[in-house]
């Protein structure tokens, strides 16, 4: 086994970089907690260096998606009681998880796609108990940014509306086979009740898109043409200042604005 890992050549594309460090692996899985009958679902498991702390920790079903076929046949080798996915998780549908019972997510997530799987698994996946994302340090920043930073944006307003995010720890480049180029660090997503989370969810995408789109403009500006009374009292209700820019909303605020807009 050891001598097939070593063969693999890491590719570039599949954002593959594999973690070297026992101790930061160990740390991530642990913060994923499973419950005892929770369904573990781990994207990009690559050389399994997160998998054998998981195959540990779960005592329910364990399910790994990995697109790369050549990683996905090793894994199922080395461990067939888990199940072992060949996929494109970017393509996998999120909502047929619902029919299960509550659910883990966890990975080491290639950078490419880090954001719209995120963007996906906390609006799609409502039986999710908890998520645990390691990606890149700039955008852990985002999804954990307080509204009117620099760093708070769409992805911000968005995942917030579903969950509490928490910036657990930083993972520097060496401990990584091949090094990234950039730092890392780990994300924890705990969902919000359900009576918190948004009734229309394509209309507050739609609005939250709208508005990052020119972040730069006045709210006021960006809305000209979806003005009515309708919105304006809104402004009038919360006693904002329709001269703001979105980075100055709150996550709720584009939630309420989204059902009036
Ligand atoms: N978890 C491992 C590997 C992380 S690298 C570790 O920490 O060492 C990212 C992994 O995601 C790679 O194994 C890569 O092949 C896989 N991957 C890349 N794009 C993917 C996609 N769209 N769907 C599923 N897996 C993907």
């Amino acid at each position: 086994m050891a001598d097939q890992t070593n063969r693999h050549r890491a590719k570039k594309s599949l954002g593959q970089n594999f973690l070297k460090d026992p101790n930061i692996c160990r740390k991530i899985a642990d913060s994923l907690a499973p419950g005892a009958d929770d369904l573990v679902i781990e994207i990009g498991p690559g050389q399994g260096a997160l998998t054998e702390h998981l195959v540990e920790a779960v005592t329910g079903r364990l399910m790994v998606i990995e697109k790369d076929d050549s990683l996905a046949d090793a894994l199922a080798a080395r461990w067939p009681s888990i199940e072992v996915m060949q996929a494109d998780a970017t393509r996998f549908p999120w909502e047929s998880l619902n029919d299960n019972g509550p659910c883990r997510i966890i990975g080491n997530l290639p950078y490419n796609v880090g954001s719209k799987l995120i963007w996906d698994i906390v609006s799609r996946v409502t039986t999710l108990e908890r998520a645990v994302f390691m990606v890149q340090h700039e955008v852990a920043l985002r999804l954990t940014a307080e509204p009117s930073t620099k760093a708070y944006g769409g992805l911000t307003a968005w995942v917030r509306n579903f969950c509490r995010t928490t910036y657990l720890f930083k993972v520097p480049p060496t401990v990584f086979r091949p090094q990234p180029k950039v730092d890392s660090a780990v994300v924890r997503f705990d969902p919000l009740p359900p009576g918190e989370r948004p009734e229309d969810p394509e209309a507050l995408a739609r609005l939250i898109k709208l508005l990052f789109q020119q972040r730069r403009k006045q709210i006021s500006t960006i809305l000209k043409k979806h003005w009515s009374d309708h919105v304006q009292s809104w402004f009038d209700e919360k006693g904002i200042k329709t001269g703001l820019r979105p980075e100055n909303l709150t996550p709720e605020q584009f939630r309420s604005l989204s059902q009036r807009v």
